[in-house]
């Protein structure tokens, strides 16, 4: 039995292979899990990491799947420079308000100073709108509808986090314009539904849909709308993903002046603004997933997304086995991959001569290979294999015969239940708070409290001091996020609680009218 010290590392770790335990020290965990499943590794410049293939080719699925989607919507991708001079990224107030403090720049060449500094995107807003302005010229130009996968920089001060917040990240960001808000609007949500796709039915992980409050709202924007993750371990909240509404805040005269005239007035030349949306969804993703579904034992996959789905391992081969017991054993796990792999499953046999079953089980498992199946001469004389689970650790024999059909099936469950787990914990998360006296104990036993809130601004500002405040004779983790509550998003989907009942439900907070039901909670 692995002896545990009292920092969670584990002493003569033979099982645990993370050598942190997840309950006791989540950072630590978090970093480990990275390393040791191959996903990533650091680099010389801080707040940067290497995206290896075991993360990558994750990256990649999302990125097949949403760009098919975005693509059936009308969407073309593009690519527009990293650099944006400083004249044009400075043009939108609010907007460089809200993300001057992380940009980088180019303020040198060589030996030589620039004379005008050159700003590395934070987003593309600045950089491709005054395009628009020259490409929009009659309604018959909309929508216009373009994404570029790419990297942006924003020089976070925060603790990075790999995948969560890194000052290099990729993403898709999307950008379009219309002709009407209406039809802006309802792309906004279509958007915001593929996101939560990605997550629920890619990545097995939960999210909840909402609108963010003015303060978290982006900057330079109209409202932003949010799908929002959960870390139960931590009980922290995670912006998963955003679409945002832009509004004409970009478009207006002032601005990009992105106009066109009005198709059902042609007479009097009257102008109108358009409509834009951007939305983007990083490779934080991955890193939620990394979080939601890890255990002590390290990385766990969603099938879906797992770039080896099924690994076959030859088992029952000793040092007395004849080469022929060998021979049959490896050429049977030959054999069934194949047989997988023709059932469109992404299968893969360890025939490495070197290492023992028990160290490939490992190393696997470490990488979080949805399912393993052993072969042993025993299993063979039966027509069967072992089947253990990666997710709950099952074990259970799997018939050789129609294997293909079984194995996707198992798979699929596999998926479902990882899914339905961390829902059902992420809504028993879900507290309802409606007096002060309740918030901090909340969100210290690790939940999101959901108040029937006034929406105002100086109240969640109030509310963050004050949560924070309370906890402020805490020994602090110097990596540990804002310990202060904020709002992380409305719920669309209000029905989950008692009606609001207006001029009677009050704001626990502030003591005002309260308008909607709101998840405050810690966040990263
Ligand atoms: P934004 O355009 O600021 O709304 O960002 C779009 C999405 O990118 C956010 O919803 C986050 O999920 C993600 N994101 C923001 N900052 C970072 C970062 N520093 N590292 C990784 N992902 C990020
Ligand atoms: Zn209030």
């Amino acid at each position: 039995v692995p002896k545990e010290k009292e920092d969670g590392r584990i002493e003569g770790a033979v099982k645990i292979a993370v050598g942190y335990k997840k309950e006791v020290d989540f950072p630590n965990w978090y970093t480990n899990v990275l390393i040791k499943s191959d996903m990533l590794d650091y680099y010389s410049v801080s707040g940067c990491y290497i995206l290896k293939p075991w993360s990558f080719s994750i990256w990649e699925t999302i990125q097949r799947w949403f760009d098919d989607q975005i693509k059936e919507l009308g969407v073309q991708n593009s690519y527009f420079p990293m650099f944006i001079s400083a004249k044009v990224l400075e043009r939108e107030k609010d907007h460089i308000e809200g993300f001057s403090p992380e940009v980088a720049w180019v303020t040198r060449a060589g030996q030589s100073e620039l004379e005008e500094h050159i700003a590395i995107r934070p987003t593309s807003e600045t950089s491709m709108y005054p395009y628009y302005s020259k490409w929009i010229k009659s309604h018959r130009d909309l929508p216009l509808k373009l994404n570029q996968w790419n990297s942006v920089v924003r020089w976070e001060f925060k603790n990075p986090q790999p995948f969560l917040r890194t000052r290099e990240f990729l993403w898709q960001e999307g950008h379009t314009a219309f002709l009407t808000k209406q039809e802006a609007d309802v792309e906004v949500r279509q958007i915001l539904d593929l996101y939560r796709q990605v997550y629920e039915d890619l990545l097995a992980v939960p999210v909840i849909p909402g609108v963010k409050s003015e303060k978290e709202k982006f900057a330079g924007g109209d409202y932003t709308t949010t799908v929002e993750g959960f870390i139960a371990t931590t009980g922290r909240g995670i912006q998963a993903a955003t679409s945002h509404h832009l509004g004409q805040n970009f478009s207006r005269p002032e601005m990009f002046n992105i106009a066109v005239e009005d198709p059902n007035d042609p007479e009097n030349q009257k102008k109108i603004h358009v409509y834009q949306n951007s939305w983007g969804l990083s490779t934080r993703a991955i890193g939620v997933m990394v979080m939601v579904h890890g255990d002590n034992q390290g990385l766990v996959l969603p099938p879906r997304v797992a770039s080896i789905q099924v690994v076959i391992i030859p088992c029952g081969i000793t040092a007395k086995s004849s080469d022929e017991t060998r021979a049959t054993i490896n050429n049977a796990c030959d054999e069934l991959a194949k047989t997988l792999k023709k059932s469109g499953i992404r299968a893969k046999a360890d025939l490495r001569d070197l290492y023992t079953p028990g160290y490939k089980f490992n190393d696997w498992e470490q990488k979080g290979v949805p399912l393993r199946l052993e072969i042993g001469p025993k299993d063979l004389e039966k027509k069967q294999s072992l089947g253990v689970r990666r997710d709950t650790g099952a074990k259970a024999p799997v018939e050789l015969e129609n294997i293909g059909a079984t194995v996707s099936e198992l798979l699929a469950t596999i998926q479902k239940e990882m899914y339905t787990k961390a829902r059902d914990t992420f809504h028993d998360r879900l507290k309802v708070v409606t007096e002060w006296k309740n918030l901090v104990p909340t969100l210290d036993d690790k939940c999101v409290a959901v108040l029937p809130w006034c929406e105002a601004e100086a109240c969640e500002d109030d509310i963050k001091d004050r949560s924070a405040n309370e906890k402020a004779d805490e020994a602090q983790d110097e990596r540990a996020p804002s310990a202060g509550a904020k709002s992380l998003a409305i719920p669309f989907d209000q029905s989950r609680w008692p009606a609001i009942e207006p001029g009677k439900t009050k704001c626990p907070a502030c003591g005002k009218d309260a308008k909607r039901w709101t998840m405050f909670g810690r966040s990263y």
